[in-house]
């Protein structure tokens, strides 16, 4: 008989850095649809995000290590940073399945995010290669043209790594917003405090 198959969350995203919001999110849905696993796979390069300077990746790769750390149910993935480029989810998707045999693969986004499938590289493709989970997010309305194979209530938290970037900028709180070790790994790196723009 066959082994049965993995299921495996992926959520994607610059985490630049990443804060409670993913990681309640990850949460939720691995819990909600019974996955053995999330994958937080961070980006080298945002479609959406260009011209935009974001932290560098082995930074944002770290400060996934950190938050995944506590956590069996969470593992970080390098495949979109080892790649290298502009990071498309087809690649994404395509090199995690061709690393996990037997998975499933359950592609984890936002609101914001899902609003925007159809400018993403190969959706039809997309859609083949991993069921589409949504979640709502604060201050984002669900997108007009429903793509996602199903939507998981999770709990709201108003935060984005934008507002994470501002306070670290004007000196504001980030403890309690994002892991501890993560707002260590800023503060010991000293990033955002100076230069990057959102
Ligand atoms: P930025 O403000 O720099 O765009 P972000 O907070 O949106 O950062 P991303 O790395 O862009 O974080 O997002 C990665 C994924 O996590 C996206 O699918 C996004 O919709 C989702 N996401 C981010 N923050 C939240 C949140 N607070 N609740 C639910 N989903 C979230
Ligand atoms: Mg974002």
């Amino acid at each position: 008989m066959n082994a049965p198959q993995s299921r495996v969350g992926v959520l994607g995203g610059t985490f630049d850095p990443i804060h409670h919001g993913h990681l309640a999110a990850a949460s939720e849905v691995c819990a909600q649809l019974r996955l053995d696993q999330v994958l937080l796979v961070p980006a080298n390069g945002q479609p959406f995000k260009q011209g935009f300077d974001s932290a560098p990746a082995e930074h944002r790769l770290e400060m996934c290590r950190l938050a995944a750390e506590h956590d069996d149910r969470f593992a970080v993935s390098a495949v979109d940073i080892e790649r290298g480029g502009v990071t498309y989810s087809v690649d994404t998707l395509t090199d995690l399945l061709a690393q996990l045999p037997d998975t499933s693969l359950y592609f984890i986004a936002g609101a914001d995010t899902l609003s925007r499938v159809d400018q993403w590289r190969d959706p039809e493709r997309l859609m083949e290669l991993a069921q589409f989970v949504g979640v709502a997010r604060p201050g984002h309305s669900l997108p007009e043209s429903d793509v996602a194979h199903a939507w998981v209530e999770v709990p709201e938290l108003a935060v984005s790594s934008t507002d994470i970037r501002r306070r670290v900028r004007s000196g504001a709180p980030i403890r309690y917003l994002v892991p501890h070790a993560v707002a260590d790994y800023i503060s010991h790196h000293d990033l955002y405090a100076g230069g990057i723009d959102d």
